[in-house]
């Protein structure tokens, strides 16, 4: 069973509740947070902790407890759910007020949830992605609105694809949850702006030293014609290989060398964690 924690209570997830007049329901005005704990450990937890911060502070909400009492309600319910291996929510929202605009206090949220993993399947063949031209607003924030993507759920699916690759004026940014990465011979290429800095991005990129040189630059989408690989990295997804974009096969259209590698570089990361 998962427990979640609702500013300063532990209760099993389905008896926390919040009132309807937070500003996350009336105005959409919300952050989160996502990752996984490997081993009974949350993975890079200073990371993900300075990015939550770093959001919070961006959208104007303090932080109603600090790191290390965070760290604990972590681990109570990461006992709790009975997995070592389980996924952990953060939601701070605008919480309620008076004038139905104005950030007072904003509701901590902390749950556990079951991980659902990416099908075997989409790692031995790749995924296909649909281009569409879109630039999530204060893109550095993990903000709650995820309006984009559940509209465009339907043109995905219908294109028998998985997700959105987003870009504009040219320029690629990443898909709707995760980061964009390419690969060209021995150099890894990633988008270094209008993105949200994913932490697996930044593991990958720590193990792909020594083996490539990691460029973080505008990637452009006349960059997709000339790329032997694309994956994308995500807490969830790890390093997930992308094969088609739209109508284009990347490289040869089937999972690359450097995609394999880096996957089993992170997976050997995660066991020993
Ligand atoms: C969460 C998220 C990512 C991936 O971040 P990780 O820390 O690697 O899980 C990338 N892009 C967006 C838009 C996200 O919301």
């Amino acid at each position: 069973m998962h427990y979640g924690y609702l500013n300063g209570t532990i209760a099993p997830t389905d008896q926390l509740t919040l009132g309807i007049t937070d500003l996350g329901l009336l105005r959409g005005y919300g952050l989160f947070d996502y990752f996984l704990t490997y081993n009974g450990k949350p993975f890079q937890w200073d990371w993900y902790w300075e990015r939550f911060q770093n959001s919070a502070s961006r959208m104007h909400m303090r932080l109603p407890i600090g790191k290390d009492e965070t760290y604990a309600v972590v681990m109570d319910l990461v006992q709790r759910s009975g997995d070592p291996d389980v996924a952990l929510r953060f939601v701070l929202t605008g919480g309620y007020s008076s004038d139905s605009i104005s950030v007072e206090s904003p509701n901590l949220l902390i749950l556990t949830e079951s991980i659902h993993p990416v099908p075997p399947v989409q790692y031995e063949q790749g995924i296909k992605v649909i281009l569409d031209d879109y630039v999530r607003e204060m893109a550095e924030v993990k903000s709650t609105n995820y309006q984009r993507v559940i509209l465009m759920a339907e043109a995905i699916r219908a294109a028998g694809a998985q997700d959105l690759l987003y870009h504009r004026d040219g320029e690629i940014s990443e898909l709707s949850r995760s980061n964009f990465f390419l690969v060209k011979g021995t150099r890894l290429i990633t988008p270094d702006r209008h993105i949200l800095h994913g932490i697996t991005r930044r593991t990958v990129m720590e193990l792909a030293q020594g083996d490539f040189t990691v460029e973080e630059r505008p990637v452009l989408l006349s960059d997709l014609e000339t790329a032997d690989e694309a994956f994308t990295t995500s807490s969830t997804k790890k390093v997930l290989p992308i094969t088609q974009v739209g109508e284009l096969s990347i490289g040869n259209g089937q999972v690359g060398s450097a995609s394999r590698f880096l996957l089993e570089r992170f997976d050997d990361l995660v066991q020993r964690w």
